[in-house]
């Protein structure tokens, strides 16, 4: 059952509250850990060998090939509901549209004599894309990640994946692969996976760099390579936080928080409200809508231990615990919601009003759903083009400028005791 704090009796509580979320963690060190580096070291000497051992141990398939072929992403695409492939197709455009607007130019600045400066921009040349498997295929995770990488101009984008038990990739994900431009698909999840992308194998080329959500030992492994190759964030349990007021729908409220509280028992729903009517409303609404819902055992799991209604004094109070918290989704159903923009400053995304609902932003709106969890929207924002982009920097000085500026440098470098370096403006000028 949720609990609800009142701050008008103090606000130890909610600091409490604050601080479980801050704890949660999927990441436990030990015994997991150890597997995972096991797996990693197997697949950098063995490369293929090793990914057909470890597909058949955790997948429990022996593959001959673990490459999807051309002719199976066709099928697959074929196969799918049609109306699926549309809705697909659509959100693939917005996301497209909406990453497009982050691109940014290289640029130049020439406006004292004689001296360029710059920063030129280029896409990262081979990404990898870990789409997760298990019960519940994501193609919105394929959409969410290759998009991007597309619109930033990544030449590669190499995607792996678990197979099923019969050695096929889920047909709605090898659909999203097609309709989102991924060049090539791998049979090869978790850590196995992750290793093959980070150190290639004979069949899986190496990336720069690997995105995307997955269990613990896809988290783990993917903090363990990081170093060799790059990679976006790593993404703890989902969160929603909906911030209301006395003008809320507690049906919506209710049907928010419970959207996120059924992805995973560590998942957190808290609702941040001024009207104390509501608290108990939504509260109401969430026992009687849980009753119907599939994943009921997950739901009550979760709102137990990490959900919570909090009822604070005024609207500044309220304001002040959602930036503490810093959530992943961001829910404002309040009277003027584009009123409270530029009060917020800790949130992966923020819903504005009672007609866009989370969900809108998982599948379809634009925006990335790969969002900083675990209060690191404090400082980690949601994936986009910038992370498939990355920069080098431009210097250039004509002779009389170097000349003018040599005495400068030089006593840095002597400063610094590096006397090579010194040397190497010095010798220009002998
Ligand atoms: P997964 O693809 O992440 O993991 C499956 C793989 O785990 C297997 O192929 C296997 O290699 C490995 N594995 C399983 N047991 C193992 C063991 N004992 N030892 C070593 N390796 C083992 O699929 P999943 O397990 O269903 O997890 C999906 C995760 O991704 C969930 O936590 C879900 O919440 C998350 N997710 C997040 C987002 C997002 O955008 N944040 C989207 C989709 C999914």
């Amino acid at each position: 059952m949720i609990k609800i704090i009142n701050t008008t009796n103090g606000t130890e509580e909610v600091q409490k509250e604050i601080e479980a979320l801050l704890n949660r963690s999927q990441l436990e060190f030990g015994e997991v850990n150890r597997s995972v580096e096991d797996i990693i070291t197997k697949v950098r000497d063995e490369k293929d060998k090793a990914i057909i051992e470890f597909t058949e141990k955790f997948d429990g398939v022996k593959l001959d090939s673990i490459e999807v072929t051309e002719q199976e992403i066709e099928d697959a695409y074929n196969s799918c509901d049609p109306e699926l492939i549309a809705a697909l197709e659509e959100a693939a455009e917005n996301v497209r549209e909406y990453h497009q607007k982050q691109l940014s130019n290289s640029w130049i600045q020439n406006d004292k004599k004689g001296i360029m400066l710059g920063q030129i921009y280029n896409p990262v040349e081979k990404v990898g894309i870990y789409v997760p498997g298990g019960t519940a295929p994501y193609p919105s995770t394929v959409l969410m990640n290759a998009v991007p990488a597309k619109v930033a101009g990544v030449s590669e984008i190499i995607m792996v994946t678990p197979p099923s038990k019969d050695g096929s990739v889920n047909k709605n994900i090898l659909a999203a692969a097609k309709i989102a431009g991924v060049d090539r698909i791998f049979k090869a999840g978790g850590a196995q996976g992750i290793a093959a992308l980070a150190f290639g194998t004979e069949s899986v080329p190496k990336v720069y760099k690997i995105v995307g959500p997955g269990n613990i030992y896809v988290a783990i492994a993917k903090r363990i390579v990081y170093g060799y190759v790059d990679i976006d964030m790593i993404a703890g349990p989902s969160e929603i936080l909906v911030l209301a007021d006395e003008t809320a729908n507690p049906e919506y409220v209710a049907a928010d928080m419970l959207s996120q509280a059924e992805h995973d028992t560590l998942a957190s729903s808290i609702l941040v409200t001024t009207s104390e009517e509501l608290a108990y409303k939504v509260k109401e609404e969430l026992a009687v809508q849980t009753a119907s819902l599939s994943r009921k055992d997950i739901i009550e799991k979760s709102l137990a231990d990490f959900g919570a209604i909090i009822i604070a004094k005024d609207m500044d109070e309220a304001i002040s615990y959602t930036n503490e918290i810093a959530p992943e989704h961001l829910e404002l159903i309040v009277k003027s919601p584009f009123e409270m923009i530029s009060s917020i400053k800790n949130a992966g995304a923020i819903f504005l009003g009672a007609y866009s609902p989370e969900p809108l932003g998982d599948y379809f709106a634009g925006p990335n759903h790969t969002l900083p969890t675990s209060s690191t929207a404090k400082f980690y924002s949601p994936l986009g083009v910038d992370d498939f982009v990355k920069k080098s920097s431009l210097i250039f000085y004509d002779r009389e400028r170097l000349e003018e500026k040599k005495d400068q440098i030089i006593k840095i470098a002597e400063a610094e005791g590096l006397t090579a370096h010194a040397n190497s403006i010095k010798v220009r000028f002998k």
